[in-house]
Order: structure tokens, then C-alpha cells, then sequence
């Protein structure tokens, strides 16, 4: 799928402002589930925590901290707005379409938009695990017991 090139420095920069000054940086408090996500091949880690609402099927927060590139630190910042008040569900099949996204087989509509930034990234396979990193961290997050024991508790 060819970006044009004006779209694609604006994304360029979308993704550098990001990296630079995070929006989600920090711990959610509670913290009702945590993960650390690593991809060896660049080196990037990423701790996320998760809040979610009293009933445990909604996403209040998410937060994140850790080291990673541009890429990888851009899209945990832009995926903390993208899930914030979204059901459990939504977001488990967001983690699947931005895969497809990456890859470049999938555009998010309008009020997701925003994660369209990183759909160049298919262009540098190497760099689709920075841009997924974070997702798959929140898919297992999503997927820990710790979280199952919540919802229980709830
Ligand atoms: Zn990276």
C-alpha cells in the first residue's frame, strides 16, 4: 500500500513527537494487571499496568514505562489513547487489526485513525515487533491471571 510523501513525514512526526514527550508515561493506580513485554531484537522493554472499572470489563487506564526506540515507544503512547474506555473485547480484537495494520493489510477508521501513523512500518519488517511490542504486552496482560482473579473478585 503506497503512502504518499507529505502523509508520510507527517506521520514521521507524529511518531517522533511521541517517542519524545509521551503522553501515558508512568504506573496506573490501582494497578490491576501488569506485564512486561521485551523484544529482543531491537532491545525494547516495556512494562505496562492496566486499570480497569469496578465491574473488570472495561479499560479505565493504561500506562507504560521502559526503553525502547522511536517506534516502539510512539505506538505504546498512541495505543494507551486508542484503548482508554474500551471493553475488554474491543481491544482483544484491536491487538489482531493492528497486527494487520503494521503488515498492511488493514486501515483503522476514522476515530482510530491515528494509529495509521505506524502502517509505513510494513515497509521495514524489522521494526513491525517494535510497532506490535506493546499490543502483545497488552494482550497479556489482558489474558494474566491476575486480571482473571479480579474479575472474579468483582
Ligand atoms: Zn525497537
Amino acid at each position: 500500500m503506497a503512502i504518499p510523501i507529505n502523509q508520510r513525514s507527517l506521520h514521521q512526526q507524529i511518531i517522533v513527537d511521541r517517542s519524545k514527550k509521551p503522553r501515558h508515561q508512568g504506573k496506573t493506580n490501582p494497578v490491576d494487571g501488569y506485564y512486561r513485554g521485551h523484544n529482543p531484537l531491537c532491545g525494547d522493554t516495556i512494562e505496562l499496568t492496566l486499570q480497569l472499572n469496578s465491574t473488570g470489563d472495561r479499560i479505565e487506564d493504561v500506562k507504560f514505562e521502559g526503553q525502547g526506540c522511536a517506534i516502539a515507544i510512539a505506538s505504546a503512547d498512541l495505543m494507551a489513547d486508542a484503548v482508554r474506555g474500551k471493553s475488554v473485547e474491543e481491544v482483544v480484537s484491536m491487538v489482531q487489526c493492528f497486527r494487520d495494520m503494521v503488515m498492511g493489510q488493514y486501515e483503522f477508521p476514522q476515530e482510530l485513525r491515528k494509529l495509521n501513523v505506524l502502517q509505513g512500518i510494513s515497509q521495514f519488517p524489522v521494526r513491525i515487533k517494535c510497532a506490535t511490542l506493546s499490543w502483545h504486552t497488552l494482550k497479556a496482560v489482558l489474558e494474566s491471571s491476575h486480571l482473571t482473579q479480579h474479575k472474579v473478585v468483582q
